[in-house]
């Protein structure tokens, strides 16, 4: 699986307009956005987000693009993604989703993500099958409600005579059901298949009509009620890769399927129910805003970061809202939360409030997660390794390969001739057999007709041949001829024979040893094969020296017959002779047609041979190149792991620095909180002392005009004496307190100046380059900083010296005063007003008391 990335969730605030009501009742603008940054300031407070549309921010038709379009591709990728509007009735929640029936629907952002979403699938979906579902469910007073269900609505009649529609017992509320591995889902709700742009804004349409909705005070269509509209894309991803060898399509499809919802959620109002003022039915709006109450304790858990790391208990489960949500707060989920606000002041109240809340919402992180199916990502990454080995392997053997092609057409071809010419062969080997076996018969045959001179003369040539059978036939007597021409016959065919037999043994030592290098294997049969064939042929031996003893008994028989039998005898004899002459051309023939068959086969086998050492040649190389690929693959490997190994470490540092970042800041922070209430402190002990040094000041005049007039009652005196003291005291005890807060404000600035020199020392060090080895804790602590921090923190301390400086400033004149009316002997005066023992007694009993 891949890691889940950090995002926080985006927020975005959208101010609308001035609406009807505002209006007439001439409502003054409260809100007020900082041109050029996505700040908004209500009264003294200011809060920055991703984004800020309307009232002076980007334009609204802008927040499609910037906030939702990002969410539509990812669901492409396979990450879920959530949409929420908050803020209270009236604020624009409807509008900006756009499920609202009576505003111009292209202006929200539902629908402008289902025109995204068909858009896209157009340009996608040769590739890849897609499947859309949608459900759209409200949540109100507790209970999940199916705005789909086709089932009619039932309808409830106010005291006002206005029919609300509403939730009814007829319809029964949807279940939530959490499977084992932590998937939250609604029993029972309908899931409806869409495959159209207008199948889909049929089925908003229809949830939006039959969404609950009620009539309050501020809004006439607002709406009290939880809508989650939830849109479920399934993603089949067909590849199929080409066969990089042949450029034919490969047998194996590898399939990728995703899975991701969107929701786009209209949260119920989140004003304060009394402020709403609605009637009856909706008194159980404590109901309607618990899932809000639990969706901001949610946001509070999942925004504090300490806690969160501590793993605190996020509270899900407190309402069906926050449950339904739970992957979109904290979990599986990219989310977009869209404030709405109203800039009338009347509304400033409940913006704050929305700000506020929304503000807090930017501190949570998600960890969305492609959604995929377990089997398919590892057949994918299979598909993947095997395409990339392929094209390699291609790359590499693709000069070769034509080659092997050819050279495999001309083996089998070759392979042919080779059968072919085998046959031949056998052939010749059964025929060589049977001349042998002619020979020997004639050889140890009991009738040798051979004379040496007519063998001579058979041997000369085969155009003499003629002649001299002529002249035999002539000369020789008429019994005698016969016998004569039957010799002929005999030695021809010897002779003949027996040259074949020559020719026919040397071709076979030729074909038998070419044989051999062809097929070894198959000289054992053929020699047995043979041997049969020899022991057949004996046979016909046999027969056919019985018919030739027959046909010479029939010669001797027939020597004295007459001359007309003679003639026909001779004619025969001719014929018979013509029959040879034809039969040793044929076979001459015969033997040229095998000595150039013989030739090519040698060619051949020259050429298989040669064919075969390239074809070993070529496995060699493959052999090699095979194990190339393997030696690259694992130093891939290798160098994969190290990579991610650095990553690692990378990471370790970037969150090591992190972490040193933040408890630099929450220092810095904590300082200056401090520091802030130390100024405060003495700013309210400067102002006291203002104040009584001020009083003091009428007082004493007060007093020498009393003085220097007529002369009190002692009463009075006694009186005015208490006062006196009582505001002398005060004063004392107040430039104490002013001096000791100074004393302290002193040390704090010192402390604070010595830090910063000390900053400034080694930031101008680590300028220079020139970072010392030994060093003194402080430093060593300061030099870890980064450069950044270092800046900060800086910047932090002369923003908290200046502070401090002022205060001091402030806190100096104050003293300064006081001593000055110390000095001044205006306040010894009023001592001499004191006469008597008793006075004193009883003024000293007071300042006692005073005192303690
Ligand atoms: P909510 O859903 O938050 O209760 P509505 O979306 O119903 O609020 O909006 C209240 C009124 O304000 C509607 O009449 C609506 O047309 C109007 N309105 C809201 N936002 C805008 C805007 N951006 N531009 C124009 N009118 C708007
Ligand atoms: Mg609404």
């Amino acid at each position: 699986m891949e890691a889940a990335e950090n995002c926080s969730v985006k927020v975005a605030v959208h101010i609308r307009p001035f609406i009807g009501d505002e209006r007439t009742q001439g409502c003054k603008e409260c809100v007020t956005v900082t041109t050029g940054k996505p700040q908004v300031q209500i009264g003294t407070h200011s809060f920055t987000f991703d984004q800020v549309y309307g009232n002076g921010g980007s334009p609204s038709s802008s927040m499609f693009e910037e906030c939702v379009a990002p969410l539509v591709d990812g669901l492409f990728q396979g990450y879920n993604a959530t949409v929420l509007a908050y803020g209270q009735t009236g604020s624009g929640k409807t509008y900006t989703m756009g499920t609202s029936t009576k505003d111009d629907c292209q202006t929200g952002l539902i629908p402008q993500v289902m025109n995204e979403l068909f858009k896209k699938i157009e340009t996608l979906k040769r590739q890849t099958e897609f499947q859309l579902h949608v459900s759209f469910i409200e949540i109100l007073r507790e209970e999940v409600r199916d705005l789909l269900n086709s089932e009619p609505v039932g309808k409830l009649v106010t005291p006002k005579g206005n029919a609300v529609k509403t939730a009814v017992p007829g319809r029964p509320p949807l279940q939530i059901r959490e499977s084992s591995n932590g998937i939250i889902t609604l029993a029972g709700s309908t899931e409806v298949a869409v495959s159209t742009l207008q199948e889909m804004a049929t089925c908003l349409e229809h949830g939006s009509i039959s969404r609950s909705t009620g009539s309050t005070n501020m809004n006439n269509q607002s709406s009290r009620s939880h809508a989650i509209f939830t849109i479920t894309l399934e993603q089949m991803h067909k590849t199929q890769s080409i066969s990089a060898v042949n450029n034919t399509p490969d047998e194996d499809m590898s399939e990728e399927y995703l899975c991701a919802k969107l929701h786009l959620v209209d949260l119920a109002g989140s004003e304060r129910a009394k402020r709403t003022g609605s009637d009856g039915l909706r008194l159980k709006g404590i109901h309607i805003n618990r899932g809000l109450l639990a969706l901001g304790n949610v946001i509070n858990a999942l925004g504090n970061e300490k806690k969160r790391k501590e793993g605190m208990h996020v509270p899900y489960r407190d309402s069906k809202l926050t449950r339904l949500l739970q992957d979109s707060l904290g979990g599986n989920s990219k989310t977009v939360m869209i404030a709405c606000i109203s800039p009338a002041d009347v509304n400033a109240e409940e913006s704050l409030n929305t700000l506020k809340y929304a503000n807090r919402a930017r501190n949570i992180q998600n960890k969305p997660v492609v959604n995929r199916d377990l089997i398919s990502t590892e057949m994918q990454k299979m598909c993947q390794q095997l395409q990339y080995l392929r094209a390699e392997l291609c790359a590499r053997v693709r000069g070769p390969t034509s080659d092997v092609q050819v050279l495999k057409e001309r083996i089998t071809w070759l392979e042919a001739t080779n059968e072919d010419l085998r046959r031949e062969l056998h052939e010749y080997c059964s025929r060589r057999a049977v001349l042998e076996c002619c020979e020997s018969g004639a050889q140890d045959g009991h009738a040798c007709f051979m004379k040496s001179d007519v063998h001579k003369r058979a041997f000369q040539s085969m155009d003499s041949s003629y002649c001299q059978m002529d002249e035999v036939v002539s000369d020789e007597k008429p019994g005698e001829s016969d016998v004569v021409a039957k010799e002929l016959e005999h030695a021809l065919r010897q002779n003949t024979m027996d040259r074949e037999l020559n020719e026919l043994n040397k071709h076979l030592e030729q074909k038998e040893s070419e044989m051999k290098l062809v097929g070894g294997a198959d000289t054992e049969a053929l020699k047995q094969h043979f041997q049969k064939k020899f022991m057949e042929l004996e046979e016909e031996k046999r027969i056919v020296q019985q018919d030739r003893d027959r046909f010479l008994a029939a010669v001797e028989n027939h020597a004295a017959n007459s001359d007309a039998q003679r003639q026909k005898r001779q004619e025969i004899n001719v014929q018979k002779i013509k029959a040879l002459e034809a039969q040793i051309s044929d076979v001459k023939k015969k033997q040229e047609n095998q000595v150039e068959l013989l030739k090519q086969k040698k060619r051949s086998d020259a050429a298989a041979k040669r064919l075969q050492a390239e074809i070993q040649y070529i496995k060699a190389q493959k052999v090699q190149l095979q194990r190339k690929i393997k030696q690259e693959a694992e130093q891939f490997r290798q160098w994969k792991a190290s990579r991610e190994k650095e990553l690692l470490q990378l990471r370790k540092e970037g969150r090591r620095n992190e972490y040193e970042r933040h408890k630099l800041e929450a220092l810095n922070q904590r300082q200056k909180m401090v520091l802030q209430r130390k100024t405060e402190e003495a700013t309210i002990a400067i102002k006291r002392l203002k104040e009584l040094l001020e009083a003091h000041k009428c007082s004493v005049r007060d007093n020498s005009v009393n003085h220097n007039g007529h002369t009190p009652n002692g009463q009075r005196n006694e009186k005015s004496l208490q006062k006196w003291v009582d505001h002398e005291l005060e004063v004392m005890v107040k430039v104490c307190e002013v001096r000791f807060e100074y004393e302290k404000q002193i040390q704090v600035q010192s402390a604070l100046a010595e830090e910063l020199t000390l900053l400034k020392e080694v930031d101008q060090l680590s300028l220079n380059g020139d970072i010392p080895h030994r060093v003194n804790n402080g430093h060593s602590r300061l030099l870890s900083m980064s450069p950044n921090a270092r800046m900060e923190r800086i910047a932090s301390l002369e923003y908290m010296l200046s502070m401090s400086t002022n205060a001091l400033k402030a806190m100096v004149s104050q003293l300064s005063d006081a001593e000055e009316r110390e000095c001044g002997l205006v306040g010894r005066r009023k001592w001499n007003q004191v006469h008597s023992l008793s006075e004193a007694k009883s003024l000293l009993q007071y300042l006692f008391n005073a005192t303690a």
